[in-house]
């Protein structure tokens, strides 16, 4: 079955109302680890490392940040990354559906094309 335009629109129209807000969203990769301080004589240095620390390291011009999170935010962050995650295949979606429409209105203009030209010589 060929998908109409009706049905790609409608399509995209499920998509958008199905993304919902994206505040809260977060892109990054989300890293714990054990750390040794500048303090001298801590244990740290002997092998009992500080952590697991939590980070979020995102990307800006190529470079890499890497921002603190607190034990207390992780939940928030980690949700942060799903709704990343949901956007990014939404974005996938929406861009399938839209070339779909763009293929679909290219065959209707051709059709067009041919039954006017048919009618100036027929
Ligand atoms: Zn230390």
């Amino acid at each position: 079955m060929k998908p109409t335009e009706a049905a790609m629109r409608r399509k995209r129209q499920g998509l958008l109302r199905k993304l919902g807000s994206l505040a809260g969203l977060l892109q990054g990769s989300y890293v714990e680890r054990f750390s040794v301080c500048a303090r001298k004589g801590c244990l740290c240095h002997q092998g009992k490392r500080h952590g697991p620390r939590s980070y979020l390291v995102v990307y800006r011009q190529k470079r890499q940040r890497q921002c603190y999170v607190r034990q207390a935010e992780r939940p928030a962050v980690r949700r942060g990354l799903r709704l990343h995650e949901q956007a990014r295949r939404f974005i996938e979606q929406l861009t399938d559906v839209n070339l779909r429409l763009l293929r679909l209105g290219r065959r209707a203009r051709q059709a067009e094309a041919l039954r006017r030209r048919g009618g100036h010589h027929g």
